[in-house]
């Protein structure tokens, strides 16, 4: 990887302040409903310990623009990341403030602390210099580690580094090294794998997969977006009118390139999004007026899953069903385990998706799993994300 990382630089009697993800799911009460974030910038903490660095970290939790909220403090997270680490997180409650600096002075190497939620601050979404400058007073080097904040510029994770010396953590640097992968000289014949319901979204990286795939597999309310495109009635399924046309010119642009893009054959219709009562599995030219489309259908699964099984590379975004109602998640499933069956390096990218296989149980026989939304797309559509420009170069 072209960037400096915690392992370029001398770490021993310095304060680190490190920006992690630990924007964790939570239940309705409150708790923390899944510690996946927590234990993905583990590897960078504890490195940072055994370097002889006192560890200043900070994240964000939801979206409390600007102001604290309560059921967004960071406090059950510091109690979940002591008990993975084993040690004490000195949580001050605060993201600025006399407390802070006296506690971040008080660190010695070999403890941690956690500041409070960055978002309660009003300067740390607008990136404000003044609130980077004080987050930056409190340590000696940046250590950058939330790759999912990355295609964001904000204070603790963008401005900061134009006052302390920047290099990346371990998580950052899987995530670079696993989604450049795809992107340069992939091992073909490149598979991509395109669902999910946000098409306005995904057309940057249709696109960049046109430039790379042999084939691309589409599914989830984007492919009802494509078959309308080609004039399939579709009934009550989830079509976005305003895509129509974007549908129709990356078809075309498919087949003057000679991508192969393939279009569900059959596809699980129901009466409702969140009900499988009456649901069954029909060929897409015979989707009933009053049904939608839910799911790929079991032809449409055995299909993809010969692309895949023949695959050097896949690249995965967006789930293929509405997978949040089980009956509906087979095709996803499916596709899942074809993907973690087949020798292919292959990379899972987006919330949802993530999430979907996770629960197919194969996570573990995925290449890599990005911990990414917006970030992972953006970084596939080949855009210069500002939180790894701003770590310094080899
Ligand atoms: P990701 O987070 O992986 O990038 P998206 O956010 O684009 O994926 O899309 C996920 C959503 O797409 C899920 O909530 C899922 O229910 C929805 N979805 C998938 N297939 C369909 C469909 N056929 N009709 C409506 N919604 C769908
Ligand atoms: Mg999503």
């Amino acid at each position: 990887m072209p960037k400096k990382t915690v392992k370029d630089v001398e770490l021993k009697d310095k304060r680190a302040f490190t920006r992690v993800d630990f924007n964790v799911p939570r239940a309705q009460d409150g708790s923390i409903s899944d510690d996946t974030k927590i234990r993905a910038a583990l590897p960078t903490i504890s490195y940072l310990l055994q370097q002889g660095a006192a560890v200043i970290l900070a994240s964000h939790l939801g979206r409390p623009k600007g102001q604290v909220q309560e059921d967004l403090r960071l406090k059950a997270v510091a109690e979940r990341l002591e008990e993975l680490l084993g040690q004490k997180v000195v949580y001050v409650g605060e993201v600025t403030g006399p407390k802070v600096t006296r506690a971040a002075e008080e660190l010695k190497p070999g403890q941690v602390m956690l500041l409070e939620n960055v978002r309660f601050h009003p300067g740390e979404t607008k990136n404000d210099p003044e609130l980077a400058k004080i987050y930056a007073a409190l340590a000696d080097i940046f250590v950058s580690d939330a790759f999912g904040t990355a295609h964001r510029a904000h204070a603790s994770n963008v401005g900061i580094a134009a006052y302390l010396p920047a290099v990346a953590g371990f998580l950052m640097e899987k995530e670079i090294t696993n989604l450049s992968r795809i992107l340069h000289d992939p091992q073909k014949p490149v598979v991509a794998i395109v669902g999910g319901s946000k098409t306005a979204d995904k057309i940057g990286v249709l696109t960049k997969f046109l430039q790379l795939a042999d084939t691309i597999l589409l599914g989830g309310g984007m492919a009802n977006t494509f078959l309308a495109a080609k004039a399939y009635r579709l009934g009550r399924s989830l079509v976005e009118k305003d895509q129509l046309q974007q549908a129709a010119a990356i078809m075309e642009t498919a087949e003057k390139h000679g991508v192969r893009l393939c279009l569900p054959v059959d596809a699980t219709v129901a009466y409702d999004l969140h009900e499988a009562k009456g649901a069954r599995n029909v060929s897409v030219d015979a989707v009933p007026a009053d049904m939608m489309v839910v799911d790929i259908g079991e032809e449409t699964r055995k299909l993809y899953a010969a692309y895949i099984r023949e695959a050097g590379t896949v690249v995965w975004n967006g789930p293929l069903g509405v997978f949040e109602t089980d009956a509906f998640a087979r095709g996803t499933i499916a596709i899942a385990q074809a993907v973690a069956g087949s020798d292919a390096f292959s990379v899972i990218g987006g919330g949802d998706v993530v999430a979907a296989v996770e629960k197919a149980g194969v996570a573990g026989k995925i290449s890599h799993l990005s911990t990414g939304g917006g970030a992972t797309l953006e970084f596939w559509e080949g855009k210069e994300l500002p939180g790894i420009a701003v770590i310094q170069n080899l």
